[in-house]
């Protein structure tokens, strides 16, 4: 066991150019300023670009690399790379391996194909990749397939922003800035810098490759368009931390060591609630290193699962009437001396900026709760997000009883006692001593204090996390600021930040809701506490262009109004092409390979029908049996006609928003028809007719 421990910690971070391997590389000089660039105290001296460039080529090289790519995060959320060899022929026929400072700090792919929301004309198409040194270098595949890869932002000409990464970037340096704000007006003095955290839980699925290899639904749009419930489904809540499965525990110790060497710290495992279902969760970091982790995880997944003859789901809701997957992202800020700005302190100061912090948030999700969930709207998670699973789609906050306690205390004039705990320390203010670990486990809230983070639990599993998080910084971040514009010019700051904890306990206590989210009651709790409820993904990214978000992103430079439009474009874009996708495979499915299924089914039975009458028998339960399939195939069929009638309609749609809302409300119905007909005709068609593989073989055999 111990080799086997001592080998991990040797392949931890192997295949990554990180602070260890700069520090041996790296002159003394070049590495001090690449350290401060890190930082972000000054921009990448040129000079010392061209020394990098070549340490990291050289250690590249010795990893068995032949070219280097900027990897970036277009708006698809996905990442795209190209790759570049680092030969450079010389005038003698051969050739020197070289990678220069301009080359690490500057792409330019040709990137017209990349969703920009019309930020950039074709004739304009080129656009910039720029390293990102907060982020490490690092170099993934195998044989002559290795490669070194920057991660990098991706911008246009006119320096608008193209990628996940830069509006991330940019909310990052706001947070940072108003809390330095709030914290040296609260009297911090020693700390430079804040950061936000994140630890993304990924859940997915995994089934059998040869089942995903007979549903083209799987292959072509991630999820079941078709199936019928399976007679178990997850109702025994057997599988949730159950033993794992040999087949999936080689697997997952196959995705460790890959995650490892990429110095990925994935940590937990374990059985999720649905059959087939599992999570991956690593210890947490920095949000921007956190977030391209995240897609490397999502890569290597789906690329060790092949090699194991499974197929990985992503998908938000790959099986109709069992869980789906989400991506619980837990998020806080520390400060770079080390302190959890959402961790409950013991003394009253560290209270006053635990509360400061903890009032921002619960004003920025308040007031920004439409926008919040207008960044987890996509298609899958449509199937998620208010439908009696996983969270709602009604944004609220989980507190936990004792501080829900002090909040309302506060907010009817000051906390006097804590809930558990007795008296309350009163010190330089009249802020409780809070004691640690008091918050239950609440798995049912969207928005939940975990302890001492926050856990937004709405992301989908396909998406990037960069898009909630850069959203969730920058709303905190413009609380944060209206807070240390009232502290700078206070007094007495106590005084004054006592009242700004007492006036946002007192305006947005309607956000806190600590009970069960499924409930229906909660559903009309809500309404009257005037809480905004967007099931339609559509209505939700509908929002994004409120006036109060396009101050918001361009007061705190991290969005411009064109750029953020864009987005909300693509958003919309995405939501129809996802849609007409998956309605167009439905059609090919239903009408060639379920109704000649039912065809077949039908004729085998009329004929034994006609056979068996013939012979003098009444046969009445066969011609039951052949009216049944008949009934429902002509049900199939009808919807099938009506869904192309409604993706017609959609589709000669123009109008962006529009033609988005005609796939919500005109194309998805249509679908839900032919699958309920489908459906009903897979359980009377005899199995060996029937042409999909089954919800019970892909969810119950391995
Ligand atoms: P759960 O009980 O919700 O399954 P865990 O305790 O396993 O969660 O932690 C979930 C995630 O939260 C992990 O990725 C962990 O690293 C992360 N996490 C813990 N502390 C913080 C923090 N301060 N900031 C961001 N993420 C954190
Ligand atoms: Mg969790």
């Amino acid at each position: 066991m111990d080799n086997c421990n001592e080998s991990v910690a040797d392949i931890f971070g192997s295949n990554v150019f990180n602070d260890t391997i700069m520090r041996q590389r790296l002159p003394k000089e070049v590495y001090r300023s690449l350290k401060k660039t890190i930082l972000g105290y000054q921009q990448l001296d040129p000079a010392a670009a061209d020394v990098i460039a070549n340490a990291m080529k050289d250690w590249a090289i010795e990893k068995g690399a032949t070219h280097f790519c900027h990897w970036f995060q277009p708006m698809t959320g996905l990442t795209a790379e190209k790759h570049d060899a680092f030969i450079s022929p010389t005038s003698d026929g051969k050739t020197m391996l070289e990678f220069s400072g301009k080359e690490l700090i500057k792409g330019e792919p040709d990137a017209s194909s990349f969703p920009s929301g019309g930020l950039r004309a074709t004739f304009e198409a080129r656009g910039y990749t720029a390293w990102d040194c907060t982020s490490p270098v690092f170099v993934k595949g195998k044989g002559s397939n290795t490669i070194l890869y920057i991660p990098s932002a991706f911008c246009s000409y006119t320096g608008d922003a193209l990628d996940k990464k830069t509006p991330l970037l940019r909310s990052m340096d706001a947070l940072n800035k108003q809390t330095m704000r709030v914290l040296r007006a609260l009297g911090n003095k020693q700390s430079k810098h804040v950061a936000a955290t994140l630890g993304p839980e990924q859940e997915y699925f995994l089934i059998d490759r040869s089942f995903f290899l007979e549903r083209p639904d799987l292959i072509l749009t991630g999820r079941t368009l078709f199936g019928a419930s399976s007679p178990r489904g997850q109702e025994m809540e057997d599988h949730y931390f159950g033993a794992l499965h040999e087949r999936v525990a080689s697997f997952m110790n196959e995705v460790n060591m890959e995650l490892w060497k990429l110095g990925v710290a994935a940590k937990t495992q374990h059985n999720e609630v649905a059959p087939s279902q599992y999570e991956l969760a690593p210890v947490f970091t920095t949000v921007n290193v956190a977030t391209d982790h995240n897609q490397l995880t999502m890569e290597i997944l789906q690329k060790v699962a092949l090699q194991n003859d499974f197929v990985c789901l992503l998908h938000e809701k790959p099986f109709a009437g069992v869980n789906g997957s989400g991506k619980h992202n837990n998020w806080s800020m520390v400060t770079d001396d080390g302190f959890n700005l959402l961790e409950p302190g013991n003394t009253p100061h560290d209270n006053m900026v635990f509360l400061v912090v903890l009032s921002a948030v619960i004003r920025a999700v308040d007031k920004y709760a439409k926008l919040l969930r207008a960044t987890v709207a996509n298609a899958g998670n449509e199937h998620r997000l208010g439908a009696n699973e996983a969270p709602p789609a009604i944004v609220s906050i989980f507190l936990g009883e004792q501080l829900t306690d002090i909040i309302e205390q506060l907010a009817a004039g000051g906390a006097k006692k804590s809930k558990q705990g007795g008296e309350l320390k009163l010190g330089v203010s009249t802020l409780p001593t809070l004691p640690r670990d008091t918050t239950d486990r609440n798995r049912t809230s969207p928005f939940a204090f975990t302890g001492n983070k926050f856990e937004f639990r709405m992301v989908g599993s396909s998406q990037s996390t960069a898009g909630p998080m850069f959203v969730l910084n920058t709303i905190v971040a413009d609380v944060l600021c209206e807070i240390a514009d009232e502290l700078e010019k206070a007094k007495t700051v106590e005084t004054a930040a006592q009242k700004i904890i007492q006036k946002i306990a007192n305006e947005h206590h309607r956000i806190i809701y600590n009970g069960d989210n499924y409930v229906p009651e909660w559903i009309e709790e809500a309404e009257k506490r005037g809480l905004p409820n967007m099931r339609s993904s559509v209505e939700a990214i509908g929002s994004i262009m409120d006036k109060q978000n396009v101050e918001l992103f361009s007061k705190h430079k991290v969005l411009s109004k064109t750029e953020l439009h864009a987005r909300m474009d693509i958003l919309f874009e995405t939501y129809a092409k996802s849609i007409n996708i998956e309605a167009l495979t439905m059609l090919n499915i239903a009408k060639r390979q379920i109704l000649p299924a039912a065809a077949e089914f039908s004729g085998s039975l009329g004929a034994g029908v006609s056979s068996i009458t013939s012979a003098g028998s009444a046969c009445v339960s066969q011609k039951k049996m052949l009216d049944e399939v008949c009934g429902l195939t002509d049900s199939l069929y009808r919807s099938i006609e009506s869904l192309e009638a409604a993706v017609d309609k959609a589709a000669a749609v123009k109008d962006v928003p529009k033609h988005a809302a005609a796939y919500h409300d005109i194309v998805r119905p249509a679908m839900q028809k032919v699958r309920e007909a489908a459906d009903n005709l897979e359980k009377i068609v005899e199995a060996d007719i029937w042409p999909l593989p089954t919800y019970a073989e892909m969810l119950f055999i391995k």
